[in-house]
C-alpha cells in the first residue's frame, strides 16, 4: 500500500516494516513481565507513521500509548480503538483542558500551573480527569521540582484528585554504568512513598532494557520499539523496522584526481566509478554524513555491498564510490540506505548523533509503504 500524495514510483521509497513493529513491542513486553508495556508514538512514531504504527502496538497489544503533543494526542486517539490510554508527555497548555477532556487525553501534568487548571477542569466536571504526575529527579526539563510534592500532594488532596500515574524520566538511561541512574531512580522511589498505591513510570527503552528496577508498574519504550539502539556499547537486539532505497541515477567514471561535489572537497586517488544516488539532505540524509579528505563519511549499500559516500551531500544527491563492485549497478537501481546491511545507527555514528534524529529526520519525499514480515522472513 503507497501512502504518498504522488507516487510515480521513480524516487526514493521507505517502507516500515509492521512485523517487526510488532514482534519488538512483544520483545520488550517480554522483559518487562510483571509492568505493563506501554508505546512511545511521538514525532510520527519515530519517522515511521503515526497511527500505522500505533495500530501496529495495538494489534501486538498494546493499550497504553505517549506522544508529545496535543496535535500527536487527537491524532492517535482518532487513530486508535476505544479501549486505548493517551498520555500526553508535554503536559497542558495553558487553556487546553478541553480539548483534553473531549479527546480523553491523559495529560502528564509537570508544573504547578498546569496542575492548577487540570485541577479546575476536574471541579468543573466534578470528577478525577485521568492525568498522570510527571516528577523531576534531575533532568531538569519538564516536571514538579521534588520539593514540590508536598504542595502537590496537598492541591490533589484538596480536591480529591487520584492520578492515574506518577512518572519521571531518566538522564542517562543509555549509559547504564552512569551514576544519574542510581541517584534519580533513589529520588523518584523517594516521591512514590509519598503518594502510596498509585502506579509509578520510570523506564524508557535504555531504561527497561538496562535495569528491572527501573520497571515499576509501566515501562515508555520508544527508540528500540522502531529497532533503534537504546544502550550504548551493546549489541542491539531489536529487529529493524525502516527499510529506506534511493534510485542511482547515473553511474559515471572519475579520473584520479578529480574532485566531487560542492566545495571539492574530495579527491579521488585512483581512476573511480560513482554512482550519483537520488538522496539529499532535503531528504534527511543529514550534510554531516558528508566525505572529505579527511573525514570519513558515510556508507550505503549497493547489491548488498558496503559502498562509501563521496564528497559532500547536496540537496537532492549523493555520490557513492562504486569501484569495488564486480558488476557496475544499472540506473533505476535501489541503493539501500538504511535496511537490513545499513542501520539507522551506522549513520548516527557517522553524523555524531543518535539513531532518533536519523529516523525522525526522514522527510517526504519518499513513497512510503507499509508491508507486514512473518519472524521466519525476517
Ligand atoms: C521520548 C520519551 C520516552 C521514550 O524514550 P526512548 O529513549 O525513545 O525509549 C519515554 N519517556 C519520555 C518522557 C520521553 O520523552
Amino acid at each position: 500500500m503507497a501512502a504518498a500524495a504522488v507516487a510515480t514510483g521513480f524516487g526514493g521509497r521507505l517502507t516500515v516494516d509492521l512485523g517487526a513493529l510488532k514482534r519488538n513491542w512483544q520483545a520488550l513486553d517480554k522483559v518487562s513481565r510483571g509492568a505493563l508495556t506501554g508505546a512511545v508514538l511521538k514525532a510520527d512514531g519515530y519517522g515511521t507513521g503515526l497511527v500505522p504504527a500505533a495500530r501496529a502496538f495495538y494489534e501486538a497489544g498494546a493499550r497504553f500509548f505517549f506522544v508529545a503533543t496535543a496535535d500527536e494526542g487527537v491524532a492517535a486517539r482518532a487513530g486508535l480503538a476505544e479501549d486505548t490510554h493517551i498520555f500526553v508527555l508535554n503536559g497542558l497548555p495553558p487553556g487546553a483542558a478541553p480539548l483534553y477532556v473531549g479527546e480523553r487525553l491523559m495529560p502528564c501534568l509537570a508544573s504547578v500551573p498546569m496542575l492548577e487548571e487540570w485541577l479546575r477542569a476536574c471541579i468543573q466536571s466534578n470528577q478525577s480527569l485521568p492525568a498522570a504526575l510527571h516528577f523531576d529527579t534531575g533532568i531538569n526539563r519538564l516536571g514538579f521540582r521534588l520539593n514540590e510534592a508536598s504542595i502537590v500532594k496537598r492541591m490533589i488532596d484538596s480536591v480529591g484528585f487520584q492520578p492515574q500515574m506518577i512518572m519521571s524520566h531518566l538522564a542517562c538511561a543509555d549509559i547504564p554504568g552512569h551514576e544519574k541512574n542510581r541517584t534519580q531512580l533513589a529520588l523518584f522511589t523517594s516521591v512514590l512513598a509519598q503518594f502510596p498505591g498509585i502506579p509509578a513510570s520510570l523506564a524508557n527503552s535504555a531504561g527497561l532494557m538496562s535495569n528491572r528496577d527501573n520497571h515499576f508498574q509501566m515501562v515508555r519504550p520508544g527508540i528500540a520499539l522502531y529497532g533503534g539502539r537504546a544502550v550504548a556499547g551493546r549489541r542491539n537486539p531489536m529487529a529493524p523496522v525502516v527499510t529506506l532505497e534511493a534510485p542511482i541515477l547515473m553511474v559515471k567514471e572519475v579520473k584520479t584526481g578529480e574532485t566531487v561535489g560542492y566545495g571539492a572537497l574530495q579527491t579521488m586517488h585512483r581512476d573511480s566509478r560513482l554512482a550519483i544516488v537520488g538522496i539529499g539532505y532535503a531528504d534527511g540524509f543529514l550534510r554531516a554524513l558528508s566525505s572529505s579528505n579527511n573525514h570519513r563519511g558515510t556508507q550505503v549499500a549497493i547489491r548488498g555491498k558496503h559502498c562509501p559516500v563521496v564528497g559532500r551531500v547536496s540537496m537532492d544527491m549523493i555520490g557513492v564510490d562504486v569501484t569495488e563492485l564486480a558488476q557496475l549497478p544499472d540506473p533505476g537501481e535501489m541503493a539501500e540506505i538504511l535496511g537490513k546491511t545499513i542501520s539507522v545507527d551506522d549513520h548516527a555514528d557517522i553524523a555524531g548523533t543518535i539513531g532518533y534524529e536519523i529516523l525522525t529526520s526522514l522527510k517526504g519525499r519518499y513513497s512510503r509503504f507499509y508491508v507486514e514480515s512473518d519472524a521466519a522472513s525476517a
